[in-house]
């Protein structure tokens, strides 16, 4: 199977490659070989792409939201038409499982439509004072977005950028991952063929750290949106605050997960071996810390390393896998590094726990380690992997704490039949998202984001398009 990715920049409403731009290999995680080169901007690209959005603004705040809803809903077709092209190369770029990655272009069109539902949902307020005297409060498109978003969900991510921009009447200019340009390219594309304006929405590729610092300069640029890593995310508000810019920050986590007795064990096993596996365990919500109490510790260790050994790991293109390889070379070398430290420490590794030599892809076998201690370093840093991590506790107030010792605050999960519990945690557990006996937790309509270091300015939901408005208040006599 090829590669078929027709990768460029788009700048302007132009498709831009060669001229003698420097280049980025993009490789096959399956196999480790270079399958595309994708042209890099220049300096005078970024430009070109700052002014674009500068006009594309002032142009597209002015049609009004019908159509923009209408922009949004044709785009969304065509994502749906073209989702088995898109999945593909979503898989030959960051090598999860095809269906997985249909999934993911599935839900990408389910997001753009909900944003043009929202396109024409925001609403303002009218206060009412004396007889004859009013204040208004009006929401307006806060301008020129500049985004930058990770390889892991390689078209949903990219999404979750543009709609909500175009949606509010803003022109974005996007920087999706190097590693896996195909999937932003091809949606990119079916943007252009619903009719947006090329200037409106465009694509760039470069040196992550040259072009956000170029873009986030630039006086053009009046919002900063990033999913990533936590340091890079701390980076990229540094160099924001100088012009002080709206911010969305979708960092990472470190999710605990909270069993308790009471739960129905099998069906919880079952859910959460495949949810931890999804994607190789290279999502931001990705179960991490399993917390299970101490009178079924024991059970849960053994049900989750059975059923994880069972777990077929191979190409994504082939339909037998059930986790593929992970997404670039630097994620098995930093997992096997945690595991190695976790081993060290005195922790059990009861499956897996090493690379998986195949066809010189970046494998590394899903692994289930117990009795791991707080101190290991899987345990404090985000491993991004397939990993899972699990320990015993006593009450209800120690696996509370243990949820709440990190500084990230993400996702959370709990397993338990007593609504009494369930409260609790929901008051007290300090994370953006919590799933309660499921684990789903992406909802077009619903906020996704996190608190503390994971972040702020939720996607998703009201709240994602509210992201992309300024407030005024008007007072008149
Ligand atoms: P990374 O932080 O180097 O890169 C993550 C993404 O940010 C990449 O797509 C990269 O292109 C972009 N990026 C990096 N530096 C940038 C800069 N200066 N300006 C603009 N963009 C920049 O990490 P990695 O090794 O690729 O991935 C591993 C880590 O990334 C994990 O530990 C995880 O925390 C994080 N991550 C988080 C998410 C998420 O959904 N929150 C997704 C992917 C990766």
């Amino acid at each position: 199977m090829t590669y078929s990715a027709k990768l460029g920049l788009y700048i302007d409403g132009e498709w831009l490659s060669g001229d003698g731009r420097d280049t980025h290999s993009v490789l096959n995680p399956a196999t480790g070989a270079g399958q595309a080169d994708l042209p890099l901007a220049t300096a005078a690209d970024l430009d070109r792409a700052l002014a674009a959005a500068q006009k594309g603004f002032e142009a597209w705040r002015a049609v009004t939201p019908e159509q923009r809803a209408a922009l949004l809903n044709k785009t969304a077709a065509l994502v749906r038409e073209r989702a088995d092209t898109i999945a593909r190369i979503a898989t030959m770029e960051e090598g999860k499982p095809v269906a997985e990655a249909k999934g993911e272009v599935m839900a990408a069109a389910a997001m753009l439509e909900f944003h043009a539902g929202e396109a024409v949902r925001v609403y303002g307020r009218v206060l009412m004072r004396a007889p004859g005297m009013r204040s208004m409060v009006l929401h307006h498109p806060v301008g020129p977005v500049a985004a930058f978003c990770a390889w892991n969900f390689p078209a949903l991510n990219v999404v979750r950028k543009i709609a909500p921009a175009v949606a509010a009447g803003c022109s974005i200019i996007l920087k999706p991952s190097e590693e896996t340009p195909g999937s932003a390219v091809e949606i990119m594309r079916c943007f252009q063929d619903a009719g947006l304006p090329g200037n409106v929405a465009q694509i760039v590729f470069g040196v992550p750290d040259v072009l956000s610092r170029h873009m986030l300069a630039s006086p053009v640029t009046r919002k900063l949106s990033f999913t990533g890593s936590v340091p890079v995310g701390k980076h990229l508000m540094k160099l924001a605050s100088d012009s002080v810019m709206r911010m969305t920050m979708e960092l990472g986590g470190h999710a605990p997960v909270l069993v308790f007795d009471d739960c129905d064990l099998e069906k919880t096993l079952d859910i959460l071996v495949t949810h931890k596996f999804r994607n190789a365990g290279q999502v931001c919500v990705a179960p991490t810390r399993f917390h299970v109490q101490e009178t079924i510790y024991e059970k849960f260790v053994q049900g989750f390393a059975e059923r994880t050994k069972k777990m077929q790991i191979g190409s994504g293109l082939d339909a037998a896998s059930q986790m593929g390889p992970l997404a670039n070379p630097r994620r098995p070398d930093t997992i096997a590094a945690l595991v190695e430290d976790a081993r060290a420490s005195g922790a059990r590794v009861l499956a897996g726990g090493e690379r998986e030599a195949k066809d010189g892809g970046f494998f590394f076998q899903p692994t289930v380690i117990a009795d791991i201690p707080l101190e290991a370093k899987a345990m404090n840093d985000e491993p991004f992997g397939p990993l899972a991590l699990i320990r015993p506790f006593g009450t209800v107030e120690d696996a509370i704490a243990e949820a709440n010792r990190l500084p990230f605050g993400l996702a959370a999960y709990c397993f338990t039949e007593s609504g009494r519990r369930q409260n609790l945690l929901a008051e007290t557990v300090e994370a953006g998202m919590l799933a309660i006996n499921q684990v789903r937790m992406t909802w077009p309509d619903a906020p996704f984001g996190g608190m503390k270091e994971s972040g702020f300015g939720s996607e998703d939901g009201p709240e994602g398009i509210m992201a992309h408005l300024t407030t005024k208040a008007v007072h008149i006599a």
